[in-house]
């Protein structure tokens, strides 16, 4: 969703409150694509301060479709997003602040793209770890199968052969 700025950067000391609601279904991380589940509207409030600043302001909550670490099972998780942006202005368009590129503002300076603005924000909060539960016991590098709904019986020690000198040494130990 494209937010017109015009208005707003045109009028001092006014508000808006822009009901918002995304366009995109996916959201792209890298070569990577998860679905977007839950699209509620939310409220993006602009104010136009004196005819000098312009803030931005909003919050909702994405909840997105990502496959666990471990066994790569479908994980559905919610990612908050909280959109606070103070831009300066003039002659109605936007002033960038030194050394700062905003990917969701229109070439011109007039226009803010919603979508790419959130894009950001789900950036920014995407968890480190996503774990279909704390102790996902994950999938059994051998054969494959998801060791949380059967074991597969494999066998899945695989020794480091440094480890396995260690091993040697700890026996001779224990025969003196
Ligand atoms: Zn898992
Ligand atoms: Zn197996």
């Amino acid at each position: 969703m494209i937010i017109d700025l015009t208005n707003i950067l045109s009028h001092m000391d006014t508000t808006e409150n822009v009901e918002c609601t995304l366009e995109n279904d996916r959201f792209q991380l890298g070569t990577d694509a998860y679905s977007i589940l839950d699209k509620k509207p939310f409220t993006l409030n602009l104010v136009n301060v004196m005819g000098q600043k312009l803030l931005v302001n909003g919050e909702t909550e994405i909840q997105l479709t990502v496959p666990c670490d471990r066994c790569l099972e479908d994980v559905t998780i919610s990612v908050p997003v909280k959109i606070d942006y103070e831009f300066r202005f003039s002659e109605e368009q936007i002033v960038p602040a030194e050394d700062e590129e905003y990917s969701f503002l229109s070439e011109d300076y007039r226009e803010l793209s919603v979508d790419a603005m959130v894009h950001d924000e789900i950036l920014v909060n995407w968890p480190d770890k996503v774990l279909c539960r704390d102790d996902c016991k994950g999938i059994c590098p051998v054969c494959g199968q998801n060791l949380n709904k059967k074991d597969c019986g494999c066998d899945r020690v695989v020794l480091d052969p440094r480890m396995a000198k260690f091993q040697d040494i700890f026996k001779e130990f224990k025969e003196v």
